[in-house]
């Protein structure tokens, strides 16, 4: 029986920002995250964690200084999975409120719970569709569990929290006490890690919601949006590497988010324009 993790070198640090890809669409996004991390001068580790990546791209992304860490999916039941796969999970619980893209697995999110796994003393796991604008080094005191709010429509949003970006403490015994949980006879995770993990830790701690700002509020709440205060932009529903219906009204983001992606120069986030209805 393996452990079903297999981290590759050593760790570097007590730290560690994390990300998970199980398909090279995320990996782009990863690629993207990592380089607008180590911008901001951060010493802690950046780790990989994947699941089926070519060897060639998971040693194109080690070059640049990342830690890859191979990773199998939970084992978890197939009812389980069955209950979670992407057409079962979107009819039971439509998104209506934005696209998912075609390459989002809905199973493949559980596999962020991993980190638990990790030889880590204190990690942040961010969503490889996010990119840092500032350091964010101060979220490795906050406490676990730490996640901002699921904000980007109305004040209702605040009950909930977004998996994008969460504080973690690795340990075996935490990691164990999640697996029995999840699995349960019958149990359907609705916003599958999200839902779980707010279920998990029912005292969550709250982040700003500037250190995980979701693309929709640029859309619906132009009055939270202002360039100095966000530290993370979170790209969640459509990824800025696709072509969408949104990406004309959210061009100012995916053009940053290009940038990042790219070898050329960053703007400071500073001379961009606000969202067109900020007043
Ligand atoms: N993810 C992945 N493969 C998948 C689905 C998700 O690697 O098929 C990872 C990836 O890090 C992604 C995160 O899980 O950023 C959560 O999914 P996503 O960001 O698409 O969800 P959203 O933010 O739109 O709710
Ligand atoms: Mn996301």
């Amino acid at each position: 029986m393996t452990s079903g993790i297999h981290p590759k070198g050593k760790a570097r640090s007590d730290r560690a920002f994390v990300t998970l890809a199980t398909n090279p669409d995320y990996a782009t996004g990863a690629a993207a995250l990592f380089r607008s991390l180590r911008r901001t001068g951060t010493s802690a580790d950046l780790v990989l964690l994947y699941t089926d990546l070519p060897d060639s791209l998971v040693n194109e992304l080690c070059a640049s200084g990342l830690r890859a860490v191979h990773v199998d999916l939970l084992p978890t039941s197939d009812d389980f999975n069955a209950l979670h796969a992407r057409d079962r999970l979107h009819g039971a619980a439509p998104f209506t409120k934005g696209e998912k893209p075609p390459f989002h697995t809905p199973l493949d999110n559980f596999a962020k719970l991993r980190l638990w796994q990790l030889d880590y003393q204190r990690v942040v796991f961010i969503d490889a569709d996010a990119i840092v604008l500032q350091n964010i080094d101060r979220l490795f005191d906050y406490p676990e569990f730490s996640a901002a709010p699921n904000v980007y429509e109305s004040l209702g949003d605040f009950h909930r929290l977004n998996s994008g970006v969460f504080t973690a403490r690795p340990s075996a015994a935490t990691f164990d006490a999640m697996l029995a949980r999840l699995d349960q006879p019958g149990q359907f995770w609705r916003r599958t890690d999200q839902t779980f993990l707010e279920s998990f830790f029912p005292n969550w701690h709250g982040l700003p919601v500037f250190d995980n700002m979701l693309q929709y509020v640029w859309l619906n709440l132009p009055q939270l949006w202002r360039w100095q205060d966000i530290r993370v932009l979170h790209y969640q529903y459509e990824k800025p590497w696709q072509q969408h219906a949104k990406a004309d009204s959210l061009r100012v983001l995916i053009d940053l988010w290009k940038a990042h992606a790219g070898d050329g120069p960053v703007p400071d986030p500073r001379d961009l324009p606000p969202p067109p209805g900020a007043a």
